[in-house]
Formats: structure tokens, C-alpha cells, sequence
């Protein structure tokens, strides 16, 4: 058993219940046993968790009642609160913001049909990272999601908004992989056939870029693509939006991407926030382009959101010329569409205001 495997075990309230949510199958069989029932039941109740979203253990009807009433004594689900219910934006996008165990509160977006119906979910209780355009960074960070709690953010939002999710982005509040066993956990529970069964082509984890996790993540292949943070060629100008690109500039950045390259089956994304005259000259472009070679790579251009921070997004005519210096640089690009920007459900936008540790 892993370090994190016992953490995760060992998750439990004050009044010594086990949280369900999070626990793998082996984990669930193991758990069953210490019930006295046979392993198998252990699986039944994967398949009513994860793959039938059932959380209520008297839905769960094939179970006998001499087991449900040992499982309600014994455990929960872990169910999140929920703090606030966003109002929709004027393209369907909505905020959720959910309150944890703890007190502590994250937010989630759900955003339908961009392509399929997408969850933009949170790893962290906000970031240690501090990179100067995003809200979340302001926060600084108040502590790691549990994967029960990363998992049944995708869950609450199927159930709010009664709907069956097909992407999952990992853009939310925290950098997934300052959180990466609870993360990867989190990965394989949702891309199990056997329980929610999201595809790895549709689970997509964004980070900053840090370099020890990146050759982790090589090494363990998880099911999931990977998406970089970049917003700037070169390091100086990179420097200025985030403190983390001092601990692993490009360069080092780059070699590992590239030897991730050499094994992954799935492109690797990067992103890039339009800042006017900032990162949105010609030359950036070119240097885009230098940067990129020899790397199977498609680009995801965003419009700068606005937040308190003195930037300005770049204007359409000067993204419609970049994405022209780009396509000349040999680099795929989009554009992608800001969304939920109106409810500040965006992409960078998300600070839990308040959060309110019970403690
Ligand atoms: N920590 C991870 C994941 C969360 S941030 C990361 O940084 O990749 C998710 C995405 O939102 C990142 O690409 C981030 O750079 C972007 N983002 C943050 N603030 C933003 C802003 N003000 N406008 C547009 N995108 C922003
Ligand atoms: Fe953290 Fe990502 Fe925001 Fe940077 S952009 S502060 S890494 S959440």
C-alpha cells in the first residue's frame, strides 16, 4: 500500500467514519472486508458510487439491508456542501461554489456544451504559485483537494445541473500538480470504464510547469493530457507574470516536454494569455516558434481576464495578427472563447471569497 493509499484510508471525520468517495475499488473491497462481507460487495458499491452516481446507500436497491445498515454506520459519502449556486452567464456558464468539510470553500465551473459538457474543477484550496494575473494566486494556499474531493466536484455538478458530463479541465482554483498523487488518484477514478468513465482524450490537467512533477507524470502515464502554462518565450518576460519560471525556466521547462513527447500518445497543450503589448508582438512569435520546434504542440490563445492586476487583454486585431505570425512560425493555434466572463466563472477569475476555516 502507497503512502497516499493509507492517507487516503485514514481519511476520516471526527466521528471515525470512512469517506467513500476517493476510495478506489481494491480500497472499497478492503474496507467491505473489515465489515465482515465478501469482497465482491465491495464492488457493488463501486459500481453504485461511481458508475451509477448514486451517493444515498438506501438507493443502492441490490445491496441486502443487513449490509447498507453496517455501511451507514461505518461510513459516508463526503458529499460537498454547496455555498453558492452562480447564476448562469449568458452563454450557460455557470458557477458552483462548495463548501468542504472543513469550512473552507472551492469553486467549480460547468460549462455546457464547449464541445461535449465540460467541468472546469479545482485541485487546491488556492496556490502557493502567485503568478500576478490570476486571482487565485492572490489567495495564497490554504491546503490540498482530497481526491474524494476533486472527484465528487465533477459528480455535484452532474447532479445540479442534471447532466452527464464529457470533458474535465483541471484550470479551476491550485496547481494540480503540487497536488499530484490526490490529482492522479482523482485522474484514475474518472477515467475508469468501469465506474465514471470519462475518456483520457477529454481529462485534461493544466499546470505551470513544474519540472520534477512533469517527469513524474512521464514516468506514470496517467490517463490524461497535459496542458502547459506558458504566457511568455522567453524567460524574462515570463519572469514578470510568475515567481515559479526562477525555480524552472525554459530550458529545463522544454527538455523535459520534449523527453514527455518521446512517450506520451497526446498532444501537449500550451497556453497562452494575450497580454496587449506585452506577449503579443511579432516577435514574440517568432520566438514562439523557435521555442516550439520538434514538439508535437497546439497552442490555446485566451484573452487576459480581467482581474485586479494593471494588464489589458490584447485587442482582437492584434490576436488576429499574432495568430497570423504563428501559423508563419509553423505553430497550430486557436483562439479560445472566454467564457462565463460576465458571471466571473473564467478561467483565472476564480477566488473563493472569504473562506471560512471551521477552526
Ligand atoms: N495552476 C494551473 C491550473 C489552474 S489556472 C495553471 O496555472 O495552469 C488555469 C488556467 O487559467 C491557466 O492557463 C492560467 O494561466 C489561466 N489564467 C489564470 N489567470 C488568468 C487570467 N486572468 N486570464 C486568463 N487566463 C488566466
Ligand atoms: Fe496558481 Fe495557476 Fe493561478 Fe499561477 S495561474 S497562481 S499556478 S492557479
Amino acid at each position: 500500500m502507497t503512502e497516499s493509499t493509507k492517507a487516503q484510508i485514514a481519511v476520516k471525520s471526527t466521528d471515525e467514519k470512512t469517506t467513500l468517495y476517493g476510495l478506489t475499488l481494491e480500497e472499497l473491497e478492503s474496507f467491505v472486508k473489515t465489515l465482515g462481507e465478501p469482497a465482491y460487495r465491495g464492488r457493488q458499491l463501486y459500481h453504485w458510487l461511481y458508475n451509477q452516481r448514486i451517493a444515498e446507500i438506501d438507493r443502492m436497491s441490490n445491496l441486502p439491508a443487513g449490509f447498507k445498515r453496517k455501511l451507514e454506520e461505518s461510513s459516508k459519502a463526503g458529499r460537498l456542501g454547496i455555498a453558492l449556486k452562480g447564476l448562469p452567464a449568458q452563454d450557460g456558464t455557470q458557477k458552483f461554489l462548495f463548501e468542504l468539510e472543513d469550512g473552507l470553500r472551492v469553486e467549480s465551473v460547468y460549462l455546457p456544451d464547449s464541445p461535449g459538457d465540460t467541468a472546469c474543477i479545482s485541485s487546491q484550496v488556492g496556490c502557493a504559485l502567485g503568478c500576478n494575473f490570476c486571482a487565485t494566486g492572490k489567495m495564497g494556499l490554504y491546503r490540498n483537494l482530497s481526491a474524494g474531493e476533486i472527484v465528487l466536484q465533477v459528480l455535484e455538478i452532474e447532479w445540479l445541473a442534471g447532466c452527464r458530463l464529457s470533458n474535465v479541465v483541471f484550470m479551476g482554483m491550485g496547481e494540480p500538480l503540487h497536488n499530484y498523487d490526490n490529482v492522479i488518484r482523482a485522474v484514475r477514478l474518472l477515467s475508469d470504464a468501469d465506474g465514471i468513465g470519462l475518456s483520457a482524450r477529454r481529462l485534461t490537467v493544466s499546470t505551470i510547469g513544474i519540472v520534477p512533477m512533469i517527469e513524474r507524470w512521464r514516468e506514470d502515464n496517467p490517463p490524461a493530457k497535459l496542458a502547459i502554462s506558458l504566457h511568455a518565450a522567453t524567460d524574462k518576460q515570463r519572469l514578470q507574470l510568475m515567481p515559479v519560471n526562477k525555480a524552472y525556466p525554459l530550458e529545463m521547462l522544454f527538455k523535459s516536454l520534449r523527453r514527455l513527447a518521446h512517450v506520451t500518445t497526446h498532444t501537449i497543450t500550451f497556453e497562452y494569455i494575450m497580454i496587449a503589448d506585452f506577449n503579443d508582438r511579432k516577435t514574440d512569435a517568432i520566438n514562439l516558434g523557435k521555442l516550439l520546434k520538434n514538439i508535437p504542440a497546439k497552442m490555446n490563445l485566451i484573452r487576459l481576464h480581467p482581474t485586479d492586476s494593471e494588464m489589458q487583454p490584447s485587442s482582437d486585431e492584434a490576436i488576429d495578427k499574432f495568430m497570423g505570425y504563428l501559423v508563419a512560425e509553423g505553430v497550430r493555434c486557436t483562439l479560445r472563447q472566454s467564457r462565463g466572463v460576465d458571471s466571473e466563472a473564467a478561467c483565472g477569475m476564480l477566488f473563493a471569497q472569504e473562506p471560512r476555516p471551521s477552526n
